[in-house]
């Protein structure tokens, strides 16, 4: 009997983005009983956001009467390196500032209450593969496409951490030595070419250097503001341009999952994230190419689908996450 089916108390969810805090309540049957967003307002640093994690636990809890001890516990997802049994959110690119933070001490402290804490793209993951997409598949990979790109890779049903706790970097795998310069210090990763920060990038480059598209329009003449969003609108109109941008998005995302299949030869790929609400406009291209390119048995053993879960995979994920941790260690 595994963790989820023995539990009876409901577990706080918490998913710890550079724009976000989504705070939710998750029955054991992972039914989302309350859930909220809170801005993380992460330039102003790590305490702060210790801060409004903290109080965003308390009020979700006087909001629906559910205090603290009733509840078995809180799984936290957060955008970094995480080290899994120290507790530590050891670096984070969207956290700035974060550096070897004990966030699960901290919140266990704070909120007297076991915590558990998950890289935020494996918790997405294992959402996937226990509740959503991925059930019953052994080999999967997941990406999540939004502003940058995170993955986590999931083998023989578990998932694959590395020697450090920091693998499944998908976004930084080089596509492009000559490409884009990238916020980890490389050139030319998958999230220079193909999240949705590159798609927006690439259709401001392309306006600058005198194309026309309806994306002047949509964002009244204010080039600068445009986002990946406004780009897959003006795609949805037929813009010509913006249906190119995203094309060699596809493209690039396509090149990512060659190397993906070649390597791991996975049964399932997912792909989530705000630009994954792009859907076949995205899936296709990139479907095309791995079977254009990737070794023709591998290439012909994955799915490349879109996620389930959607924009909960990440609560989910670390709602399941405290289920079985504390599970386990019950068994210990
Ligand atoms: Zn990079």
């Amino acid at each position: 009997m595994n963790g989820a089916e023995k539990a009876s108390r409901p577990v706080f969810a918490i998913d710890l983005g550079g724009s976000k805090i989504a705070v939710a309540i998750i029955s054991p049957e992972y039914k989302i009983l309350a859930r909220e967003y809170h801005p993380t307002l992460a330039d102003e640093g790590a305490a702060p956001v210790i801060d409004r994690i903290t109080a965003a636990v308390k009020q979700i809890t006087a909001a629906t009467g559910t205090a603290l001890p009733q509840t078995g516990g809180i799984g936290i997802a957060a955008a970094g390196a995480i080290d899994h049994k120290s507790g530590l959110v050891t670096l984070s690119p969207n956290l700035p500032g974060w550096r070897d933070v004990p966030l699960r001490a901290l919140l266990q402290e704070r909120l007297g209450s076991p915590t558990w804490l998950i890289n935020d793209a494996n918790a997405a993951a294992l959402g996937e593969h226990r509740l959503g997409a991925g059930r019953g598949v052994n080999d999967l990979i997941y990406l999540t496409v939004g502003t940058g790109i995170g993955g986590a890779i999931i083998t023989n049903g578990r998932l694959y951490t590395g020697a450090c706790g920091s693998a499944g970097e998908i976004g930084h795998m080089t596509i492009d030595i000559n490409g884009p310069r990238c916020a980890c210090g490389n050139t030319g990763c998958l999230e220079t070419l193909a999240s949705g920060r590159a798609i927006a990038r690439e259709a401001i480059r392309r306006l600058g250097a005198g194309e026309s598209s309806s994306l002047t329009g949509l964002v009244n003449g204010k080039t600068a503001d445009i986002t990946a969003r406004e780009v897959a609108v003006a795609a949805e109109q037929g813009d010509l341009l913006a249906v190119s941008v995203i094309d060699n998005a596809a493209f690039y995302l396509g090149v990512g999952l060659v190397n993906l299949v070649n390597i791991f030869n996975p049964e399932m790929i997912i792909i989530g994230g705000g630009v994954a609400s792009l859907g076949e406009r995205l899936l296709n291209p990139a479907r095309r190419l791995v079977k254009e390119r990737a070794f023709p048995v591998s290439s012909a053993a994955v799915s490349i689908v879109a996620t389930e879960l959607g924009r909960d995979a990440g609560l989910l994920g670390a709602a399941r996450f405290a289920f079985e941790q504390a599970e386990a260690r019950e068994e210990i």
